[in-house]
């Protein structure tokens, strides 16, 4: 059974592309555009501890979403949009003015809501002026696959941000040798409201970050509490491994009702300790005393609560356990952390799905250091830390146990740390 490969294009293949299609759409006349782009993410582990003012560990893709962008005329907020991805939607056109929460639907909501974001009273450090982000016209190609847990909602996001950063003079992102991170949390901040206010998706904050404030051979931890990162080299050639991202091609019902179900109970499990996140929880002796009061609650989800605040407090602390390996050298131990983070998110969190699980186990039995699902569950991807030359052979036992349990044939991708935005 040999596996499906999705490549990553190399940044002249997406600009090219980016470049092609934009010459389709609009011509060759006027103002040429240029290119923006922005990866997907994959989280190495700290999975739904985003909006529990958690911890969480991911790096950026090789694969990246393109888009090339050009000003519209000095005082037009028209806005014309096309995607590689979406062609039958065709060329979409509207008015800045008009863009808000409620106001817009489908994919262009995500490049609309940055600009919308970006305008908003207090988006930008005092002296920049948000007026200079007029209207453009902007087509977007992508690698990233869709859907698939590897963000590229945040991809497409993350590269409008970027590009409308540079067209308006913002400076936020600084220049791509020196990333100024300050700058880009801002940025993140409006993707996230675009994302939150204008798509409608309840997401925390993770991927925007990771698609801006990553770093190439670093996985960025994330400390959700404060938005504060820390830069934790992680060079997987350099030790002889490499990340197998499996999508399992997988699509469940009941996604984002289930996502807030989860959102719900771990607000209000905080509010009935006392509590303003989940992350104010500290220790064993911490995790067992608030166990105890959530079980004494005597409601019917007095269990659920128990378990899904269970995930996230030990979730966290797996995420401080994956740091401190990876400080002292040791990325060839962090195996058992990935494997206990499956059974968590399976058993206490209850996100993964039959996809998941046969992904993660197989990739064990063939021999991955460790494995677990990636992003919010329910389909999507799983990650295996797997020797270099294992890599082919997990793959290949992967893509053999989907064809006998009879499930569509996953995909697979291989994903150095890679550069962010920009
Ligand atoms: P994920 O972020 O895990 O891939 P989401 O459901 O959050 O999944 O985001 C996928 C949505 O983002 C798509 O349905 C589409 O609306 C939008 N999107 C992402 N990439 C593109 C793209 N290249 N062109 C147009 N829309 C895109
Ligand atoms: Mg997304």
């Amino acid at each position: 059974m040999s596996a499906r490969w999705i490549p990553a294009w190399t940044g002249d293949e997406g600009a090219a592309r980016a470049l092609a299609a934009f010459a389709a759409r609009f011509g060759t006349d006027g103002v040429a555009p240029t290119v923006w782009s922005a990866p997907g993410r994959v989280n190495l582990i700290g999975e739904h501890t985003d909006y529990n003012g958690g911890l969480c560990l991911p790096i950026a893709l090789p694969h990246r979403t393109y888009v090339a962008l050009r000003p519209a005329p000095a005082g037009s907020d028209v806005v014309r949009l096309a995607s590689a991805q979406e062609p039958g939607a065709g060329l979409v056109e509207m008015h800045l003015a008009d863009v808000g929460p409620g106001t817009v639907d489908g994919w262009t909501a995500y490049v609309l809501g940055v600009a919308w974001a970006l305008r908003q009273p207090g988006a930008l450090p005092t002296g920049s002026d948000a007026s200079a982000i007029g209207g453009f016209d902007a087509v977007v190609d992508s690698c990233v696959p869709y859907g698939a847990g590897l963000s590229s909602s945040a991809a497409l996001e993350a590269s409008v941000a970027v590009a409308l950063d540079a067209t308006a003079h913002l400076g936020l992102a600084g220049p791509a040798d020196d990333p100024d991170d300050a700058g880009r949390a801002l940025l993140a901040a409006a993707c996230v409201r675009a994302e939150n206010e204008v798509a409608g998706a309840p997401t925390g904050g993770m991927d925007q970050s990771a698609s801006l404030r990553a770093r190439a051979g670093h996985a960025l931890l994330l400390d959700c509490l404060d938005g504060s990162v820390r830069q934790v080299p992680f060079d997987l050639a350099a030790d002889g491994l490499a990340l197998l991202v499996i999508d399992t091609r997988a699509e469940h019902a009941l996604v984002d009702g289930q996502y807030a179900a989860r959102r719900t109970t771990c607000e209000t499990a905080a509010a009935r300790l006392g509590l303003g996140t989940l992350r104010e929880i500290h220790g064993t002796d911490g995790l067992a005393a608030a166990l105890a009061t959530l079980a004494a609650d005597g409601a019917a989800e007095a269990d659920i609560a128990v378990r899904r605040v269970r995930h996230v407090v030990t979730e966290i602390a797996r995420v401080e356990e994956f740091v401190a390996l990876l400080d002292a050298g040791k990325v060839h131990e962090v195996g058992p952390l990935m494997d206990a983070s499956h059974a968590s998110l399976r058993d206490d969190y209850e996100v993964s799905c039959r996809e998941l699980d046969l992904a993660v186990a197989t990739a064990r039995s063939a021999g991955a250091l460790g494995a677990r699902m990636t992003g919010g569950g329910f389909g999507g991807s799983a990650i295996a830390l797997v020797e270099a030359d294992a890599v082919e052979p997990v793959a290949a036992a992967i893509a053999a146990a989907f064809d006998s349990a009879g499930l569509t044939a996953p995909t697979f991708l291989l994903s150095p740390p890679s550069a962010p935005a920009g």
